[in-house]
């Protein structure tokens, strides 16, 4: 039986991995937190202390990185080690979408993710999912919420993880802000809605309902 591919798109902190995650728990399906990689890319190249306009270094770092994931999909393991907490920082997030806007990088990481995405029944999030890494998925979903309901929410996670002492709420806003402005206007697979995918509005949403929404969208496909 052919397997069964759902894609979920949107801008920063729509809550879709959250989502995601819980989607794939009720249908058994595998999750793959594209955002995840691109951030640990980021990671690595501030580590190794790398110039963002040293694209060729850049690129080399994703060639020869390995990205696992734990199979709910919440920890990315970079070359085996869980980084999970660091690349999730604001230090990360302040200069992942400039990593993401080099082309060739994302042709370097499309490819692992559609190597992991082979073979299975798989939920996947990021930009670019319906569009571009699986334009031929069975489902597409575009999330979306007000800028301040989920500047709220990503504040939120940053204050579970304590790592909300070293940020305000406005930069997490002007942070959100910047990464859908670099996101949607970058040359290669920008973050637009796909035109076969379903928009949901999460701003009023509990995450169950949302998560309950898909799960119904998926039941339909499955029929
Ligand atoms: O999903 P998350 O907010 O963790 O993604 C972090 C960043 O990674 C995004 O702001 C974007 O720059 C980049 N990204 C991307 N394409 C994807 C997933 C994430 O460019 N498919």
């Amino acid at each position: 039986m052919k397997n069964i591919s759902v894609a979920i798109d949107g801008p920063a902190g729509a809550g879709k991995s959250t989502v995601a995650k819980a989607v794939a728990k009720k249908m058994d399906l595998l999750y793959i937190d594209t955002g995840a990689m691109y951030r640990a890319v980021t990671f690595l190249v501030l580590k190794e202390g790398i110039d963002i306009i040293d694209e060729q270094m850049i690129i080399d770092i994703a060639k020869n990185t390995t990205f696992n994931f734990s199979t709910d999909g919440s920890e990315i393991f970079i070359n085996g080690e869980n980084h999970s907490k660091e690349i999730r920082t604001p230090r990360v997030s302040e200069k992942v979408s400039l990593v993401s806007k080099i082309g060739d990088l994302r042709t370097v990481l499309v490819n692992a993710q559609r190597k992991l995405a082979e073979n299975h029944d798989v939920i996947m999030d990021g930009r670019d999912i319906g569009t571009h890494v699986l334009p031929q998925a069975d489902l597409k979903v575009f999330l979306t919420a007000s800028v301040e309901e989920r500047a709220t929410r990503r504040f939120e996670e940053l204050s579970k993880d304590n790592q909300a002492e070293s940020v305000s709420f406005d930069a997490v806003k002007k942070n959100i802000i910047q990464r859908d402005s670099i996101d949607s206007n970058r040359d290669q697979a920008p973050l637009v809605k796909a035109e076969d995918a379903i928009e949901i509005d999460t701003t009023t949403l509990r995450t169950n309902e949302v998560v309950e929404e898909i799960i119904k969208l998926i039941r339909k496909i499955q029929r």
